[in-house]
């Protein structure tokens, strides 16, 4: 069901000819996978996701195999507060340094260890087992450095991309879109069988209209934080299908 590539499977250690580096780390419990992606920023690297906490040592492996070294990376950007995407934050802070990102809406949930923090739909069962699953304990916590506001730009880090504010899977969830049109969506779209706004949605009524939002843009390729990548165009031709 849906399984993504085994790590290293696409990046074989080197960037696409875009300058986008592709990782993919496995989720515990037949839960399938997690993108995080490297993009060449200037001199140095803009990471997008950091997946879960069990997966720090391929994480590490595939930045270095990518070029990604201490001290050469920018900036991470974390798309949303969810475990198996902000697993890796903090270890990677302390170990490449350069500036941890997320919107303010999500930042609580990495703060306090509670990925239903905020949520409208608290499962209280998964608020117990999610955190223990993904493996994010107190020491996988932290307090973003910067919070990204719809619009903010990124050519400070060295990245012509900016931040679009796509609410939905949780408040806080933003994309990557970047001059030429790629779009990196985080939980808002996913492509486990086919493209699709994500099975997971916290609140529909925003969701719907993210995706509004995001009709009205130049997007060119998706990036998802589930599956491979899609052109927009291969959204827009079916009808966007979700959960309850
Ligand atoms: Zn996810």
């Amino acid at each position: 069901m849906g399984r993504g590539k085994t790590a290293g499977e696409v990046s074989e250690g080197m960037l696409l000819d875009l300058g986008i580096g592709i990782i993919t780390l496995p989720l515990p419990l037949g839960m399938g996978s997690v993108n995080c992606y490297l993009l060449r920023a200037g001199d140095g690297y803009v990471l997008i996701d950091t997946g879960p906490p069990k997966a720090w040592d391929v994480l590490g492996r595939e930045l270095h195999s990518l070029g990604c070294k201490p001290g050469s990376l920018n900036l991470t950007i974390l798309t949303h507060g969810d475990f198996d995407h902000t697993g890796n934050a903090a270890s990677i802070r302390n170990t490449f340094g350069g500036t941890l990102a997320m919107h303010p809406a999500d930042a609580r949930m990495a703060e306090i260890g509670d990925m239903f923090a905020g949520r409208k739909r608290a499962n209280f069962i998964l608020r117990a087992l999610v955190p223990r699953l993904i493996g994010f304990g107190t020491s996988e916590r932290f307090i973003p450095d910067v919070l990204l506001e719809d619009g903010a730009s990124l050519s400070e880090y060295g990245l012509k991309a900016r931040v679009i504010s796509i609410p939905g899977h949780s408040e806080g969830s933003i994309g990557i879109l970047t001059v030429d049109g790629h779009f990196f969506c985080g939980d808002m779209f996913e492509n486990r069988k086919k493209p699709a706004v994500n099975s997971l949605i916290d609140d529909r009524d925003a969701a719907d209209r993210s995706a509004e939002k995001l009709a009205a843009l130049k997007i060119g390729m998706v990036y998802p934080g589930h599956g491979t990548a899609f052109s927009m165009d291969e959204l827009s031709e079916r009808p966007t299908q979700g959960g309850p």
